[in-house]
């Protein structure tokens, strides 16, 4: 005679635990209790099979959801009030339960219902861990020692799209690039100067957890040797008087009054070389010139000054700026999408500060930055000046600088991987 057998509650709860273990909120792990796996009747193989554990313990994992106090998250995940409780008074004293987000990971271990151990984890390097030793022991615990591991390592690229896409394909992190494009700022125009073949070197800090990457630390040295712009070494340099900067091998500094483009480097557009981002040609009668850019690109200030125009939605100019620099020079900034937050008429600004994002208001027919330099009261083709580099390393430094630079820039040659250095060979793009 065939019996048919209803599942208990207790096979529902656990088929129910499985079924959801793959979600982000809920239990990932469910051991049966013996005389349940012993059930030959039951209608679920995956939890027939599973190995009979002679005390059911769970781990739950959950992230904290908008709005939650880590209180509430552990009430959800199903602690007791009591148990949480518990919880708050043992991580008083080393947990900020103000900083709590939402996204904090919890992973808690119940056995037969008690809290045995909870790990909150805020970030890679941000963790606490509380445990409980046995029966009738205190939860304990506070934040976790997270060893960081330090390494300086040598990163090479080849160009082939752009530089965010060329640090990828490098197994690198692409917020190098950004980094990279920082250290070249008064010689490199990121957006428009790179071609294809060009080379990448540089020499970082990196900061692991785990094996992992952390974070970036400084770039110690960088070389680009390209097709357009040629080869540029820059070392990293700690002066004995205080401050550092970066430094070519002759002392000179990476740094020039005025930056090579007013837009920062950034993700938000993949581009190759002059391609996707011309400038068209500079006419006096323009007044300056347009790159290109995707909306909400930021945009910098070239060089420190003073807003002297900010106007909001001109009907030919959109939203745009006037920066007024040293020595009579004047940049302008227009069919911006935003001005950026406290900048206003006569707010002084710093060279690479965010002063706007770019935009397509006014008379424009397509998303770009109208650039334009003043020198007086007339209008200068911004690509063809020249600008002065800031001051050299002084005499006094240069023999302690050549002597910490020399191994950098060995390491940076490429005469080690056959192909040396002669990168110059890279074919020249036509321009747009
Ligand atoms: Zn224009």
């Amino acid at each position: 005679m065939m019996t048919l057998r209803i599942p208990t509650p207790l096979t529902f709860t656990l088929w129910l635990l499985l079924i959801l273990a793959c979600g982000d909120d809920r239990p990932v792990g469910v051991a049966a209790a013996p005389a349940h796996a012993a059930n030959p009747a039951c209608l679920l193989d995956q939890i027939c099979e599973a190995p009979a554990i002679t005390a059911a313990f769970d781990v739950s994992v959950g992230r904290l959801r908008n709005g939650e106090t880590l209180a509430t998250a552990l009430a959800r995940l199903g602690l007791s009030w009591g148990q949480v409780d518990e919880v708050t008074r043992a991580l008083v004293g080393s947990f900020d339960f103000t900083k709590s987000r939402p996204g904090d990971q919890l992973r808690l271990t119940l056995r037969e219902g008690r809290l045995d151990a909870l790990e909150y984890r805020a970030s890679m390097t941000r963790e606490w861990l509380l445990t409980r030793e046995g029966e009738g022991a205190a939860l304990q615990g506070g934040q976790r020692a997270i060893a960081i591991e330090k390494e300086i390592a040598q990163v090479d690229a080849t160009i082939e799209s752009s530089l965010y896409e060329s640090l990828r394909t490098a197994g690198e992190d692409p917020s190098l690039a950004i980094d990279v494009a920082d250290v070249f700022a008064w010689d490199i125009d990121f957006y428009r100067d790179l071609r294809r073949g060009d080379r990448l070197r540089l020499i970082v800090e990196k900061e692991r957890v785990q094996g992992q990457l952390l974070r970036y630390g400084d770039i110690l040295a960088v070389r680009y040797v390209g097709g357009l712009v040629g080869d540029k070494t820059y070392v990293r340099y700690a002066l004995s008087t205080g401050g550092e900067g970066y430094f070519d091998a002759q002392g000179q500094s990476a740094k020039k009054s005025f930056l090579k483009s007013p837009l920062k480097y950034t993700f938000i557009t993949s581009n190759y070389g002059g391609r996707q981002h011309p400038v068209l040609g500079y006419h006096k009668a323009h007044q300056g010139i347009d790159l290109r850019a995707a909306i909400g690109t930021p945009v910098w200030s070239v060089a420190d000054g003073t807003v002297t125009r900010a106007i909001k939605g001109d009907k030919a100019a959109g939203t745009y700026l006037f920066v007024r620099h040293a020595n009579g020079m004047e940049t302008t900034y227009l069919h911006l999408s935003r001005i950026a937050d406290g900048i206003q008429v006569g707010s002084r600004v710093k060279q690479k500060q965010i002063i706007a994002y770019s935009g397509n208001t006014g008379r424009s027919t397509g998303p770009h930055l109208h650039y334009g330099m003043k020198r007086g009261s007339s209008y200068v083709n911004p690509l063809s000046q020249n600008f002065p580099r800031a001051e050299p390393l002084p005499k006094a430094e240069l023999a302690r600088f050549r002597g910490q630079m020399a191994a950098l820039v060995r390491q940076l040659s490429f005469e080690d991987d056959g192909k040396g250095g002669a990168v110059a060979a890279a074919e020249e793009e036509e321009e747009p």
